[in-house]
């Protein structure tokens, strides 16, 4: 592996120029206190309040550019990173640009199963991680390789079937495809790079991955406030396992308690649920914004 001592401090992130990820990317940059604009026209941006510099790309080149230690950090689909075999470490999944690579194929052909492509031709963006997926179960394809508008590859007679990136199935149905079988799951993930870095790069990551966590945590929890009675205080705080020590303020009126506190939002509407059913009142749900624990 070819680490080089790297002796500059700003931190370089990579992020897609144009395209499904940059908006939610540019979205949690800014919700994690790192201000810019302008990334619309220029290849790279500055940051105003963290030593940060954006490099702005196509998506495909984002996990060699971390990898070869040209950027620090990339947000990028799993399904680039893996197909380009990039030595790069994850950080985080960041549960957005979801997404499958799936197998499909012409409703009116009769490839219903993976080993009915056996001897077929395969068109696709993604051809690694389709060789693997064959490989590894003895199918013999021919991948022929398209870099975009693969789902018509099959009306045009340029392959026998698919495999390409699907997220509700529509553009597949639009084209008389029918999905037949996933290869692998994605979401957008914050890549590393495995260079060796100045110390202060890596304190800048260190701070940067506390905003990021603060931020994906707070993204998960909400805020709950209510009023209940003091007698169904321990009844509540049972609802609400999470509930270290909630702050409890004494109202005016008597024998009422308002509880505050932070619970996941997976849970949130079925512990509403029983929330009111063991007496509490005005109950009110507020967004947060980071939270560091
Ligand atoms: P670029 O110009 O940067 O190369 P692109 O056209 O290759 O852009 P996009 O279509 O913007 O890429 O997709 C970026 C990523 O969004 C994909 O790599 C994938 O991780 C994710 N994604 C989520 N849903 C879909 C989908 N239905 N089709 C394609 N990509 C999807
Ligand atoms: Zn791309």
């Amino acid at each position: 592996m070819n680490r080089t001592k790297d002796s500059s401090t700003s931190l370089r992130i990579a992020i897609q120029k144009s395209g499904r990820l940059t908006d939610k990317t540019v979205d949690l940059l800014h919700g994690i206190g790192i201000d810019f604009d302008n990334y619309k026209r220029n290849l790279m941006v500055k940051t105003r309040n963290f030593d940060v510099e954006l490099l702005l790309l196509r998506d495909d080149d984002i996990p060699e550019y971390v990898q070869d230690g040209v950027c620090d950090l990339g947000f990028v689909g799993a399904n680039v990173t893996r197909e380009t075999q990039a030595d790069v470490t994850v950080l985080r999944g960041l549960n957005y640009g979801n997404c499958r690579l799936s197998l499909a194929a012409p409703k009116s052909a009769d490839i219903r199963t993976a080993d009915d492509f056996d001897g077929k031709k395969v068109a696709t963006s993604y051809p690694n991680l389709t060789r693997d997926f064959f490989g590894n179960k003895g199918i013999d394809v021919q991948i022929v390789e398209i870099s975009g508008a693969v789902e018509i590859a099959p009306q045009l007679e340029v392959a026998d079937a698919i495999v390409d990136l699907v997220s509700t199935g529509g553009t597949l149905r639009a084209n008389g495809l029918i999905e037949l079988e996933t290869i692998m799951e994605s979401e957008t993930e914050l890549i590393r790079t495995n260079h060796e870095l100045s110390p202060g790069k890596k304190e800048l990551i260190e701070r940067f991955m506390v905003r990021m966590d603060g931020h994906l945590q707070a993204g998960k929890s909400r805020y709950m406030m209510l009023n209940a009675p003091k007698g169904s205080v321990d009844e509540i705080k049972s609802i609400i396992p999470s509930m270290k020590s909630p702050t409890i303020v004494p109202l005016a009126e008597d024998e009422m308690v308002a509880i505050h506190t932070v619970v996941p939002f997976n849970e949130l509407w079925l512990i509403m649920e029983k929330l009111k059913e063991a007496g509490a009142s005005d109950i009110v749900i507020l967004p947060i914004e980071s939270m560091i624990l």
